[in-house]
């Protein structure tokens, strides 16, 4: 018997039956599961045909799991089993409306000898042949196969119930806990009690617990967890760690990100929510570019998203009392930071990305480091940062248990700030490409000569909020630093077009005399003017000389 897929193309049909839906003993449907789809027709009219005509065919790559389960309960005389499979399509849900992402359920009830166990082994061949495709139509994208988070999953969920409108520990509960359970990913969720509770927590967390490490917050907190996993003696191997994002706060620039890297079209809010639970329920893998970051203070850091400095960086930090509008909150800050136009005197320096791109290709997504550390060694003067300690703790993973209560995942570790490091010796890769902050750049450097900025935007992903894909070119592991900058001068107006046309990313278009646009590997910004504001991935960074180098495919995202 064959189906017919989307593309017209005829599949086989791996798995026919004809089975009632639970709830109605008379409803009965035809069931065909192909390598594409599960196609049910409805056979007895007993149910009602819908504009459908009673037939439904789901895309299996739109589902995240299936299960079969006995029938019985409650003590009566049900010999029928059940499986039931977990879809989340694509839907318009109403004229015009963008389309998101909506659940399905399919529950069939396998009944057809009086035989309990026979049944349920019927509904667990089912179960495992839906779980099965799926899982392989996940393989298919660009014909490439990617790796993916271990299955089982152990899932951390770090939830900050402070994040965006405060709401995030609700949408949680609203759509994301049902999600995993669909998908079968066991998690323990942990609410964060305070800022750094999520550094300090996977600084010392036994990571052969867990598959995944995935935050429900706005950028913050990945950006805590992010540190906190490369302030570990073991960096090498803690950064390996697969880690998600869903957004539950205001600033939620990488699942937007990860959002548009899918191919699908922009979505907002709790759309862009499920689009993102649903991605981390595919738990697929890729790698993903962090820059290292220099102060003259002499703690690094790491950033997996933007740089900024000027009207940016001003409306990012200003834009924290209209918190309560949630996304919204960046709109209010620029307008009102525009009626009131900064300019920055300082000085920047970057090298070009198109030097070397290839051989100097950092880290080779992470999987090489040492002996990208070493081949580093014999081209460059030694790095001026301290963190150069290869990791000698490349043990496996062991993996036998299940997962941890909340209790034991409570931190009890004295309060660091944000950007400070604890005193332990120097972790994470060395940075071959910065000089020291007090000596000058390079000759291979381009340096731009001291003037006057509105601002300075280092992205290293597309999105700089949900609404404004700044870096339309960015992908997750280019490797590279889209620098943007904006020369005073520039009209207010001129301005307003710039972020307006950003929305679509289409703000290099407008053919803007003062925005500059390059792509870069590393970068050093000297403010000049006494006060400003520089933050990465919305944190507010120490006021001064800043410089940066990327590392290409350093951390691991998933992104589905
Ligand atoms: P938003 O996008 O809404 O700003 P973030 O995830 O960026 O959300 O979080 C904002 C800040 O809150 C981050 O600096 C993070 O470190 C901090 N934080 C995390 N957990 C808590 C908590 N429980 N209470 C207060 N602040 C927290
Ligand atoms: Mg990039």
């Amino acid at each position: 018997m064959d189906g017919v897929a989307p593309d017209g193309d005829i599949c086989q049909v791996v798995l026919h039956g004809e089975f009632t839906a639970t709830g109605n003993r008379k409803a009965r449907y035809a069931v065909s599961l192909t390598e594409e789809d599960l196609t049910v027709q409805r056979i007895t009219s007993s149910a009602p045909a819908g504009r459908s005509g009673g037939k439904v065919v789901l895309g299996l790559k739109d589902c995240v799991g299936c299960r079969s389960y006995r029938g019985g309960g409650g003590g009566t005389a049900d010999a029928g089993a059940y499986f039931s499979a977990y879809f989340y399509p694509l839907r318009r849900r109403w004229m015009n409306s963008a389309v998101s992402r909506q659940r399905v359920e399919q529950c069939f009830c396998v009944s057809s000898v009086q035989d309990e166990r026979l049944n349920l082994e019927e509904a667990e061949k089912w179960a495992r042949a839906i779980r099965e495709r799926s899982a392989r139509q996940k393989h298919l994208r660009d014909g490439v196969a990617s790796s993916e988070v271990r299955w089982p999953c152990r899932m951390m969920l770090m939830v900050n119930p402070q994040s965006g409108r405060g709401q995030a520990l609700t949408l949680y509960n609203s759509h994301i806990q049902r999600m995993l359970n669909d998908a079968g990913v066991l998690h323990t969720l942990v609410i964060t009690e305070r800022r750094n509770h999520a550094r300090d927590l996977v600084r010392e967390a036994d990571l052969s617990k867990w598959d995944a490490l995935v935050i429900m917050s706005g950028d913050g907190l990945l950006f805590e967890v992010i540190n906190g996993l490369l302030e570990r003696g073991d960096w090498e191997e803690a950064i390996r760690t697969p880690l998600g994002i869903l957004p539950g706060g205001s600033g939620n620039a990488l699942a937007a990100s990860i959002h548009h890297y899918s191919g699908a079209p922009p979505l907002a809010s709790e759309e862009l929510l499920l689009s993102c639970g649903f991605l981390l329920c595919k738990g697929l893998v890729s790698p993903m570019d962090l820059l290292s970051v220099h102060l003259p203070s002499g703690p690094r850091l790491f950033s997996f998203l933007s740089l900024a400095w000027g009207f940016v960086a001003d409306v990012d930090v200003e834009s924290e009392k209209y918190r309560h509008v949630g996304a919204a909150r960046f709109t209010v800050g620029t307008l009102v930071r525009l009626a009131s136009l900064r300019i920055y005197r300082g000085k920047l320096a970057y090298l070009p990305a198109a030097q070397n791109i290839k051989s100097d290709r950092e880290g080779d997504g992470g999987r090489s480091a040492t002996n990208a550390a070493k081949s580093r060694r014999n081209r460059r003067p030694q790095s001026p940062c301290p963190g150069n300690l290869p990791c000698p703790n490349a043990a496996q993973h062991s993996l036998h248990n299940s997962c941890n209560s909340n209790n034991s995942l409570k931190a009890s570790r004295r309060e660091v700030t944000p950007l400070q490091r604890v005193d332990r010796a120097p972790t994470g890769p060395p940075d071959s490409l910065l000089p020291p902050l007090d000596q000058p750049v390079p000759g291979d450097w381009v340096v731009v000569a001291e003037e006057d900025f509105v601002l300075m935007l280092a992205m290293y992903q597309s999105h700089l909020a949900e609404d404004l894909l700044a870096a339309p070119q960015s992908t997750l592991d280019d490797g590279l630093i889209h620098l943007f900058y904006v020369r005073a001068g520039i009209s207010r107006a001129a301005l307003l077009r710039l972020f307006l046309a950003m929305e679509k990313g289409a703000h290099l278009a407008t053919n803007c005399q003062h925005l500059v646009y390059t792509r870069v590997r590393a970068l050093r910004l000297e403010p000049r003017s006494p006060k400003g504001v520089i933050t990465v991935d919305g944190e507010v960074l120490e006021y001064g000389p800043v410089q940066a180098q990327v590392h290409a495919g350093l951390a691991r995202l998933i992104t589905g």
